[in-house]
C-alpha cells in the first residue's frame, strides 16, 4: 500500500472524525492536506442550494492554522474554471496566472492573493460536482506530483462523505424538529408563547443566527415584532428591529410573494438594516411568511451569520413547519378573540364582571399581599326612566359616552374602568386605597359623569350614586370588596351626597353581620360590653330625676361599635332576649351603687321589640328585681313606637303585665314612628320622650316648635308627662321650659358616662 493510501486509510477509521460537526470535520482534512500535499492554504467549497453560488465552508492557512471561511464564487463569473472542474475529478494546474482554465480567476483572486499553482479536487455526489477541496500555491509555480493528486482525490471523496453525512444528520435533526411540534403546537398557546416557541425550534438547530417573530402591525404596511433571538446584538439594531416596513424588509417580498425568500449577501443592502446586518456577519436573510386563508397572518425574519450553509432541505422544512405554526397562531388568534369577548363588554368595550372578579382575585392573589384595593361602584340615577323616555339606542349612545367618561377617570387614576350589569360602573384602583381620598375621588367622578350629554337631540345631566369600598379595611378578599361596594352603592341610594362609603359598623345584613353576631355573643360572654348613664333632669327646678343607661361595646379590632348597629344585628339574631335581661341586671346593680351614693332614681332601659312580644319577659324582669332587693320603680323601660306596632296586641298584653309589676314605661323617638294616638291611650305609660331630631335645631326651627308644643299638648291630656332629648344647649332648655316639657336629657345637661363618672357629675349638678 502506498503512503497516500495508508494516510487516507487511517483518517478514514478515525471515528473521532465523524463524530464531529462538519466544519471541524474538514478542519482536519485541511491540515492532512497542509501536511502531506505541502501547501499554502487549503480550503473547502460547497454549491448553496440550486444557485450557482459555491461557498468557502472551511479554510486553513499555513502556519495559522484554521482561519474563518469566508468567500464566495460564483460559475458565472468563471465559466472555464467551471467547465474544467466539471470534466474531471482533479485540476492539477502546475501555473494558473497562464493557464487558460483559471484565467477568469488571474485578476480577481489569482494574483492579488500571488497564486501561483492550483490543485483542485472535486466532491461529488452521484456524479455531480457539488463542491471543491482547494489546494494552493503562493508565489512560484509548481508541477504537482502524483501521490500529491491522489491525495486531494482521496480527500475530497472523504469531505464529500462528511458533508453527505452531516447532510443526513441535518435532515434527521429537522425531521425530528417537524415531528415535535405537532404535539406542541397542539397546546394552548398565546401569540407570544408560540412566536418563542418557533424561535426557540430554529436556535436549536441553527445556534449561531438571528431571528425574529412578527405579526402584523396596527399600523398597517408595519409589522412589529413578538419576540426575537439576538443575542450580541447593538441596542439600536435591536430597537430597529422592534418595527418593520413591509417594503423594506425580506418578509415584506416573502408574503407578497406566499413563498420562502432567502436573499444572500450582497442581495441584502437593499433592505432595512442592510449594511448594518451585513457588517454584523449576517449573511443570509430569509424571510417565512405565516399565510393562512390567503392572509398573512405573520412572519419570521432569520439572519444566518455563521457560515451555516441554510440549503434546499431547510428551507423545505421551514416551509412545513410555517404551515402549522400559521394554523397554530391563527388559532391562538380566535381563543384570544373568544377569551376576549367573554371578558369584555359588547357596547362599551369595557371588561365585564368576570373580567373584574379575575383582576381583583388576581390582585389579591398570593404575592401581592399588602396591596390596597379601592373600588368605586357607579350607577346612574332613574336609568330605566332615561331608557323609557329616550328608547335603547339613545341610553345604549348614552351608556357609550358614560363609558368613556369613566374609563379616562380610571386611567387617569391608574386604574381600570369595567361595566358590570345595565348602568353600573366599576372602577378599581389598586393603590393608596383610603377611605379618605376615596371619597374625594368618587365625587370627582361624579362630577365628570355630570358633564352635560348628547342624547337624542336632548342635553342631559347624568345624576349618579356611587359607592365605595376598600381592601383590606372593608373584607378580606376580593368577594367581601364586591359585596361591600355593593351595599355602599345601595345606601348611595338614599343619601343626598349620592356617595357613601362603605362602613363595617353600619351594615347590619349579610355575612358581616353574621361575624358580629358571633361577635357579640362573645362579647357578652366576656363581660366586653359597659353600660353609660344618661341624667335626665326636670326643666322647672333643674334637679337630676333620673338616668338612661346605654349600651357600649368596645370591639377588640374595630374600637367603639354604636349601639343602633350591632343592636340592629341582635335583633335580626334573636340576641336581644338575651340582651335585654343583660342590660336589666347591670342597670339594677348600677340603681343599688346610685343609691349608696344618695342618689334614688330610676333607671330607664331601652328594650326591643323582640321583648315586647315575648311573654315571659316580665317575669324575667320580676325575678331580676327580687334578685337586686329593690324596688320595681327603681327601673323604666323606654320603648319605641315601632317596637310597638310589630304586634300592638301582644305588644298591650305585655306592657299590661309590666306595669302591673309596678314599673313605669315611657315611649321613646316619639314622633318617628306611627302610632295611634287611641293605641297609646289605652296603655298604662308614664312619659312620652320626644325624638331629638325635633329637639336639636328646636330653637332655628318653627316648625320643630309646633311639634313640641302640641306633643306637650297631647301628652298632657292623656295625663302623660313629656321628657325631651338630645338637649345640647341653654336656649333650648329654657324654650322647653317654655313650651311646657317637663323633663331633659342631652349632651348640654350630662353625656352617657360610666356609673362612677355618673356619680361624681351628679354631685356636682346644682
Ligand atoms: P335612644 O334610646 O333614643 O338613646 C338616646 C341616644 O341619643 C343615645 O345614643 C344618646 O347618646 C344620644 N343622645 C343623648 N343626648 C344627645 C344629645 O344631646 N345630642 C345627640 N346628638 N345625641 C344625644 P346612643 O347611645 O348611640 O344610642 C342610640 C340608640 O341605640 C338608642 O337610642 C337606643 O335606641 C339604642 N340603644 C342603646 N342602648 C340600648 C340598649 O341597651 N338596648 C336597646 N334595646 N337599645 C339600645
Ligand atoms: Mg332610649
Ligand atoms: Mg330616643
Amino acid at each position: 500500500m502506498t503512503d497516500t493510501n495508508a494516510i487516507l486509510l487511517r483518517l478514514s477509521k478515525d471515528e473521532s472524525l465523524w463524530a464531529a460537526p462538519l466544519v471541524g470535520a474538514l478542519d482536519t482534512l485541511l491540515a492532512c492536506a497542509d501536511k502531506n500535499i505541502d501547501v499554502d492554504t487549503a480550503s473547502v467549497w460547497q454549491f448553496a442550494g440550486k444557485g450557482s453560488q459555491m461557498v468557502c465552508i472551511a479554510s486553513y492557512v499555513r502556519g495559522l492554522g484554521v482561519v474563518p471561511a469566508t468567500g464566495v464564487l460564483d460559475a458565472v463569473d468563471c465559466p472555464a474554471y467551471f467547465d474544467a472542474m466539471n470534466g474531471h475529478r482533479v485540476l492539477a494546474v502546475d501555473d494558473a496566472q497562464c493557464d487558460p482554465r483559471t484565467k477568469d480567476l488571474t485578476e480577481s483572486y489569482l494574483k492579488p492573493n500571488n497564486v501561483h499553482a492550483l490543485l483542485d479536487a472535486t466532491i461529488r455526489r452521484a456524479g455531480k460536482m457539488v463542491g471543491v477541496l482547494c489546494c494552493e500555491q503562493r508565489n512560484t509555480s509548481r508541477g504537482w506530483g502524483l501521490a500529491e493528486i491522489d491525495m486531494a482525490r482521496g480527500l475530497a471523496d472523504l469531505a464529500g462523505q462528511l458533508m453527505l453525512i452531516s447532510e443526513l444528520r441535518r435532515r434527521d435533526q429537522l425531521q425530528s424538529l417537524l415531528l415535535s411540534l405537532a404535539p406542541e403546537l397542539g397546546q394552548n398557546h398565546t401569540e407570544k408563547q408560540l412566536a418563542e416557541l418557533a424561535l426557540k425550534k430554529l436556535v436549536q438547530l441553527f445556534p449561531g443566527i438571528w431571528a425574529a417573530f412578527y405579526r402584523p402591525d396596527p399600523d398597517p404596511g408595519y409589522l412589529q415584532v413578538l419576540s426575537y433571538h439576538a443575542p450580541e446584538a447593538p441596542p439600536a439594531y435591536v430597537n430597529a428591529m422592534q418595527k418593520v416596513h413591509l417594503d423594506s424588509s425580506v418578509l415584506g417580498i416573502a408574503i407578497r410573494e406566499r413563498r420562502i425568500v432567502a436573499i444572500r449577501d450582497a442581495g441584502l443592502i437593499q433592505f432595512n438594516q442592510g449594511e448594518q446586518s451585513k457588517a454584523l456577519g449576517v449573511v443570509c436573510s430569509i424571510g417565512i411568511p405565516l399565510m393562512h386563508d390567503e392572509v398573512a397572518i405573520g412572519g419570521v425574519i432569520i439572519g444566518v451569520r455563521s457560515q451555516d450553509v441554510i440549503g434546499d432541505d431547510e428551507l423545505a422544512a421551514f416551509s412545513l413547519a410555517s404551515t402549522s405554526f400559521a394554523v397554530a397562531l391563527a388559532n391562538a388568534r380566535n381563543v384570544h378573540e373568544l377569551r376576549h369577548r367573554a371578558l369584555h363588554d359588547s357596547l362599551t368595550g369595557l371588561p365585564n364582571r368576570d373580567k373584574l372578579q379575575q383582576d381583583i382575585e388576581h390582585l389579591t392573589g398570593r404575592g401581592s399581599s399588602g396591596s390596597e384595593l379601592t373600588m368605586l361602584l357607579l350607577n346612574v340615577k332613574d336609568f330605566r326612566q332615561i331608557n323609557d323616555t329616550l328608547g335603547r339606542g339613545s341610553a345604549d349612545r348614552l351608556l357609550q359616552q358614560l363609558a368613556e367618561r369613566v374609563s379616562a377617570f380610571s386611567r387617569d387614576m391608574g386604574g381600570q374602568a369595567y361595566r358590570l350589569v345595565g348602568d353600573e360602573f366599576a372602577v378599581l384602583v389598586s393603590v393608596g386605597g383610603l377611605v379618605v381620598n376615596s371619597r374625594a375621588q368618587a365625587e370627582l367622578l361624579q362630577k365628570i359623569a355630570a358633564d352635560p350629554l348628547d342624547a337624542a337631540g336632548l342635553t342631559l345631566i347624568l345624576r349618579t350614586r356611587i359607592g365605595v369600598a376598600s381592601l383590606p379595611l372593608h373584607g378580606a378578599d376580593g368577594y367581601e370588596l364586591l359585596r361591600s361596594a355593593d351595599t355602599a352603592l345601595a345606601w348611595a341610594a338614599t343619601d343626598v351626597s349620592g356617595i357613601c362609603v362603605y362602613d363595617l359598623l353600619r351594615d347590619t345584613s349579610g355575612p358581616r353581620s353574621l361575624e358580629m353576631v358571633a361577635e357579640l355573643r362573645l362579647a357578652l360572654e366576656n363581660n366586653e360590653l359597659t353600660l353609660h348613664l344618661q341624667p335626665k333632669i326636670s326643666i322647672l327646678n333643674r334637679k337630676l330625676v333620673g338616668c338612661e343607661a346605654l349600651l357600649r361595646w368596645v370591639h377588640p379590632r374595630f374600637g367603639n361599635v354604636p349601639p343602633t348597629s350591632f343592636i340592629a344585628v341582635a335583633e335580626k339574631a334573636d340576641l336581644m332576649g338575651l340582651l335585654t335581661l343583660w342590660v336589666a341586671k347591670r342597670a339594677l346593680q348600677h340603681a343599688c351603687e346610685l343609691r349608696a351614693a344618695g342618689l334614688d332614681i330610676s333607671i330607664a332601659i331601652n328594650v326591643s321589640a323582640h321583648n315586647m312580644v315575648d311573654m315571659e319577659f316580665p317575669r324575667q324582669l320580676e325575678s331580676l328585681i327580687a334578685q337586686s332587693g329593690l324596688d320595681a320603680s327603681a327601673l323604666t323601660l323606654e320603648i319605641t313606637e315601632t317596637v310597638l306596632m310589630s304586634d300592638p296586641d301582644r305588644a298591650a298584653t305585655v306592657i299590661a303585665d309590666l306595669a302591673a309589676l309596678g314599673l313605669a314605661l315611657d315611649i321613646d323617638d316619639f314622633g318617628t314612628g306611627y302610632s295611634s294616638l287611641a293605641y297609646l291611650r289605652r296603655l298604662p305609660l308614664k312619659s312620652l320622650k320626644i325624638d331629638r331630631a325635633f329637639v336639636m335645631e328646636l330653637t332655628a326651627n318653627l316648625q320643630d316648635v309646633h311639634i313640641v308644643r302640641s306633643t306637650v299638648g297631647l301628652a298632657h291630656g292623656l295625663g302623660l308627662s313629656v321628657i325631651a332629648e338630645g338637649v345640647e344647649d341653654e336656649a333650648t332648655l329654657a324654650l322647653l321650659g317654655e313650651l311646657g316639657c317637663d323633663m331633659a336629657q342631652g349632651f348640654g345637661i350630662g353625656r352617657p358616662q360610666p356609673v362612677s363618672d355618673f356619680i361624681t357629675w351628679a354631685k356636682q349638678w346644682p
